[in-house]
């Protein structure tokens, strides 16, 4: 992994292939695989709808997987994703994660929050992912925003597409005072009022199933690919880092959902170079 190529600004892309922390299905760690072959397949290009051509920019730039996760080794991978996200913001560069599970959210936000002491958090997600342990596991992927709002790793904590809460996460939401647009509340016209500096974390389980079969979770009644590519390409804040979470190819026969994650990636990119110099 080569993080001294970075330069203020450039986007980093980093797969972190890890699904220790799946509570139902193992799967996501293949995901960043299947998002690149998704990004680079002949079948589009490489274009964001804004017309922004990817493969002209010099701006972003792919690092691989980190394969340095340690064995079924929560304290160690963790500890370890936390420090390639230091190291690429230490460089002034952005990093887009491509999971593996959510729980990853929690180290990379760590490896945030030291440089950006005053993130915002907007989470896509049919989960809230606020439970304080989950199965006996408090790193679990049912957990990491507890873990970022006890730590107060972000001042604010957006969630849109929550269609699965209970009572225990419901109390955790009132608790840490998260924002929640739950997706029979939420529409298109919701003013979020996103300030900078941003984090974008979307779960792949905040689309409908329908839109995207290849997760673990399938939890009917979620977000269109519209309604989500509407959110980011209204997003004006700043932009410092963003993962892409919970894609199970194994659920994925015909590659919808990769194909999915590889356009969000697209408009992640045009939009975290809108603002800052382009090639
Ligand atoms: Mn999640
Ligand atoms: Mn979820």
């Amino acid at each position: 992994m080569n993080f001294d190529a970075l330069e203020s600004g450039t986007i980093a892309l980093l797969g972190i292939p890890f699904d220790d922390h799946s509570s139902f299905l193992k799967g996501a760690s293949k995901a960043p695989a299947r998002i690149r072959a998704a990004l680079h397949s002949e079948s589009a290009n490489l274009c964001a709808e804004n017309g922004m051509d990817l493969s002209a920019s010099n701006r972003w730039t792919d690092l691989g997987d980190l394969n340095d996760l340690g064995e079924m080794n929560s304290t160690e991978s963790f500890l370890n994703i936390e420090a390639a996200i230091k190291r690429i913001v230490a460089e002034g560069a952005r990093p887009i994660s491509l999971g593996g599970d959510h729980s990853i959210a929690y180290p990379i936000v760590r490896g945030m929050a030291e440089t950006h002491s005053n993130l915002t958090i907007l989470q896509l997600d049919a989960h809230p992912d606020l439970y304080d342990e989950f199965d006996g596991n408090r790193f679990s992927h049912a957990c990491p925003f507890a873990r970022i709002m006890e730590e107060r790793l972000a001042s604010r904590l957006i969630q849109v597409g929550i269609r699965a809460t209970n009572p225990h996460q419901k109390e955790q939401a009132e608790r840490f005072g998260v924002e929640v647009f739950t997706a029979n509340v939420w529409s298109p016209t919701e003013d979020l009022a996103l300030e900078g500096p941003l984090y974008v974390s979307i779960d792949m389980d905040v689309f409908d199933p329908a839109f995207a079969p290849g997760v673990s979770h399938h939890e009917p009644g979620g977000l269109s690919s519209r309604d989500v590519l509407g959110i980011l390409q209204s997003i004006d804040a700043p932009v410092v880092g963003a993962d892409i979470v919970e894609l199970n190819p194994d659920r994925d026969p015909a590659g919808i959902t990769a194909m999915l994650a590889a356009k969000l990636l697209k408009e992640l990119l045009a939009l975290m170079h809108d603002g800052t110099d382009t090639a």
